[in-house]
């Protein structure tokens, strides 16, 4: 999401007329598009503001905007705090931005859906569809600070994908903290279902790839309509966060493990291919060796492709950070990560060895360390060499060595 956010200003201001700079000591105008989702994340705002502010000591013309999950309700405080910062806004709210680059005048409404002829056309783009979150787990400062839930139009995202495709986009990811429930908050109700289908028409795309599902919302209709669309990845992020039921309710998940594990037969009933990827959070508060081990059960038993996990960060404001005291060691967090780390390492590793000699299909995306790579319609990350231009195609590849993480082929 931060990525596609970072775009999506990037795009407004080449619009107003500027530059992008190789080098943030050029820069005249600095926009930081920030995370708090854990500490780790909020330490390294202050440690960039802290910089910045030496900067603009020796640069005092230079501006500094600031975005994401940083900027909280209290702007005046935020302003208070660090002064060298000439603009807050917060994420996805655009107009302050255009405002301040006095481009209100400059881009009309319906222009602000273009994309800058200049824009520099990827394989694969991020397109946000929803923004906000209407859950309330209790670990997650998301929803404090980007809000209810609101969904783009159809049309808006439709025309968005076949503008980008023209122009050489072969696969979008659609993007939203729940986009199960994209649609319900829109004047003509629709859904995640509805959109895929129409996207699935879209000239000249290859693939349509959907982050992140929550459990409880993904609907069996849902599912129906991704084992019918041919363009749809056989590719679902279903986040657990947890094995233990006590847990997964002092979480306010909504779910039990029971309900998680009929919800991934009825996917793999609908679409065996399909490769399955969770979120995890260890050392939650209170969270006993017993209740750790049965997150790791899970892993054992879903077999899932990929697994983020990460240690239990409490966040100010939220609903665990208030109730409960963040009583799990460091040591012990760091423990648990490691175990679910090498457990899911075993599990790749035999899940991604079947694939050994199979031909499969490859989006190519890019060239790194002199081999073209790209992904499988399951999200397969693969390596080739080839002396063509392999950019933007589907190509069909052999595997020839296996890894948890990535796959080396050899191209048909
Ligand atoms: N909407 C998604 C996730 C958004 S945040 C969902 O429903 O899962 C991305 C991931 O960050 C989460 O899945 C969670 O695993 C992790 N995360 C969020 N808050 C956290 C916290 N306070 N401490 C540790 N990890 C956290
Ligand atoms: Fe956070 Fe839960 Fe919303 Fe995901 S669904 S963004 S974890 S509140």
């Amino acid at each position: 999401m931060n990525k596609a956010e970072s775009r999506q200003v990037s795009d407004y201001l080449e619009l107003a007329g500027y530059q992008s700079s190789d080098k943030l000591q050029k820069a005249d105008l600095v926009v930081l598009n920030t995370c708090v989702v854990r500490q780790s994340a909020e330490s390294k705002v202050h440690g960039m503001l802290g910089y910045l502010k030496g900067m603009k000591g020796q640069k005092p013309d230079l501006s500094i905007i600031v975005t994401g999950c940083f900027v909280d309700s209290d702007i005046k405080q935020l302003e208070k705090s660090f002064p060298h910062v000439d603009l807050f806004f917060k994420p996805s709210d655009y107009s302050k931005l255009l405002n301040c680059v006095e481009m209100q005048s400059i881009v009309r409404h319906e222009e602000i859906a273009c994309l800058p002829s200049s824009r520099n056309i990827e394989v694969s783009a991020f397109i946000p569809i929803i923004q906000g979150c209407n859950n309330l787990c209790s670990y997650c400062i998301v929803p404090y600070r980007r809000g209810k839930e609101r969904s783009r139009p159809i049309d808006e995202v439709v025309c968005e994908v076949i503008e980008l495709a023209a122009r050489g986009t072969k696969e979008v990811t659609l993007l939203g903290q729940n986009v199960n429930s994209y649609g319900h908050d829109l004047p003509a109700p629709s859904d995640l279902a509805d959109l895929l289908s129409a996207l699935n028409h879209v000239p000249g795309l290859n693939r349509i790839r959907f982050l992140t599902n929550h459990p409880k919302d993904m609907s069996q209709q849902l599912v129906q309509t991704i084992a019918t669309l041919d363009k749809v990845c056989r590719h679902i992020n279903l986040p657990l966060q947890a094995g233990s039921d006590d847990i997964l309710k002092a979480m306010w998940r909504c779910y039990t493990a029971e309900q998680y594990r009929q919800l991934v037969g009825s996917i793999r009933g609908y679409i065996p291919e399909v490769a399955l990827s969770t979120d995890i959070i260890v050392g939650f508060p209170n969270e006993s060796d017993e209740q750790f081990k049965q997150t790791l059960g899970m892993l054992e038993e879903i077999r899932f492709d990929t697994v983020h996990v990460a240690a239990y960060s409490p966040r100010p404001g939220t609903i665990a950070a208030r109730e409960h005291l963040d009583n799990i060691s460091t040591e012990i967090k760091k423990e648990r990560l490691k175990k679910i780390e090498e457990t899911q390492a075993n599990i790749a590793t035999e899940i991604n060895s079947r694939l050994m000699s199979k031909t499969v299909e490859v989006l190519v995306e890019g060239k790194k360390g002199g081999k073209w790579y790209g992904r499988t319609l399951s999200n397969k990350l693969v390596f080739f060499e080839s002396n063509d231009n392999c950019l933007g195609r589907l190509i069909d590849v052999t595997i020839v060595k296996t890894s948890p993480w990535s796959l080396q082929a050899q191209r048909e």
